[in-house]
């Protein structure tokens, strides 16, 4: 789960993290509000979408930068009213963009130097991982290709914990010191508390900086956390945004199912990850695209799978449906009863290929051949992938 920037920053002050002073807004009325908890002078407008890359953006209507920097509060204003219901377009977006639906006023702060401060997992150590540059504010990607010498990484030991001794080595490798290396320090640590503390995937502060009093600060906040343990921290799941996730993808998770969305015509469901992939696969191999896949899981109700169904149904890319039923704590009767169930709520106009296998298949069979219901049978997975990439040609 991602959250604003705006979030970010909230949590960052929590912990006592650094950042400028700021406040949002999701209407024009609430600008003068927001405005108003702010001091006068240099003031950031800053549009929150889900992406990276704000600042070098272009709105669809063609004004330039999500990220602007305006000298008094009065310009601040005029700002916001052309990024809030905007479109943004960033490297990060893809080409559609995404519309900005609250703004962030705050304070511009000046800038000494800017740096790169992220923690994340690192899968291949299975440790959390702290990644620093001196080169902050510039896509970090980019300076880990032309310059890794520029990249420190410290792996901390799950066990012990961020060490002192760490926080030094990273702190002298920055090139820090005086009150800076202290003010690092302290900010580095806090960052990792917050990281550790509330389950977060990745934590990233892009960029991080000096100021000309020597101050440390997180100017920009990535925060995205491990949905897997959402379920002990209900204040992080309050911030979550709907807006900026796709509304199947919502309700897939609604009923625990996992809907990923992709570009062809050929709606998938599945149970389990890997025959969703080798669904997919089979699916290309035969010359067709899937437009999505849905997976039920191991042991999904008749209520998930009706829920599942209507998800695809409510697809307007799809053009056809194939399940894709390996039965094994899955009884392939209730996925039969699904389907039945909710083509009789919403109807079903496009052509379905079902191929069910396994544990109670001869009962699934029986089910939709009783249902009457206009679909095809697949004997294997190959037959059933021709089959559906046929009908939707
Ligand atoms: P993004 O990474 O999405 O482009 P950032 O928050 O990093 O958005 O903002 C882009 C740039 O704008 C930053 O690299 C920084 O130079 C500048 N900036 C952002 N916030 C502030 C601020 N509060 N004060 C001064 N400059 C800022
Ligand atoms: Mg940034």
């Amino acid at each position: 789960m991602n959250i604003h920037e705006y979030q970010a920053k909230a949590l960052f002050e929590k912990y006592g993290v650094p950042v400028p002073k700021g406040a949002a807004a999701t209407t024009p009325e609430e600008f003068t509000n927001a405005l108003s908890q702010l001091p006068e002078g240099p003031t950031m407008v800053k549009s929150q979408i889900h992406a990276g890359g704000r600042g070098k953006g272009t709105f669809t209507d063609g004004f330039k930068g999500g990220v602007k920097f305006c000298k008094t509060k009065h310009d601040a204003k005029e700002i916001a009213g052309k990024m809030l219901g905007n479109t943004l377009v960033t490297i990060q977006t893809g080409p559609v963009g995404r519309k900005v639906q609250t703004v962030y006023f705050t304070v511009a702060s000046e800038i000494k130097k800017e740096y790169y401060l992220a923690i994340l997992l690192d899968r291949a150590t299975s440790r959390p991982v702290i990644v620093a540059s001196t080169e902050g504010g510039v896509e970090i990607e980019k300076v880990a290709h032309d310059t890794p010498e520029k990249i420190h990484k410290v792996f901390v030991d799950p066990a012990y914990g961020l060490a002192d001794f760490q926080v030094r080595d990273l702190i002298f490798k920055l090139g820090f010191t005086g009150v800076e290396a202290k003010n690092a320090g302290k900010l580095i640590r806090s960052l990792y508390n917050m990281y550790w503390d509330t389950d977060a995937a990745m934590v990233e502060v892009n960029p991080l900086i000096t100021t000309p009093a020597g101050d440390v600060l997180a100017l920009d906040g990535k925060v995205s956390f491990d949905d897997n343990a959402l379920f002990r921290h209900p204040e992080i799941v309050a911030l979550r945004d709907l807006n900026e996730e796709d509304p199947k993808e919502i309700a897939a998770s609604k009923y625990s199912l996992s809907y990923i969305a992709l570009d062809g015509n050929i709606a998938c469901l599945v149970n389990g990850a890997g025959l969703a992939m080798s669904t997919m696969d089979i699916i290309k191999h035969f010359g067709g695209t899937p437009a999505n896949f849905l997976d039920v899981g191991g042991g999904a109700s008749k209520e998930q799978v009706i829920a599942a169904f209507k998800i695809i149904l409510g697809d307007p890319n799809v053009k056809g449906i194939l399940v894709n039923i390996f039965g094994g704590i899955m009884d392939c009767n209730v996925i039969a009863q699904g389907i039945v169930e909710a083509v009789k709520e919403v109807g079903l106009k496009l052509p379905l290929v079902v191929r069910l296998e396994g544990n109670n298949v001869v009962a699934g069979k029986a089910t939709l051949n009783q249902s009457g219901l206009k679909l095809v049978s697949g004997d294997t997975m190959a037959d059933a992938a021709q089959k559906i990439v046929k009908l939707v040609a």
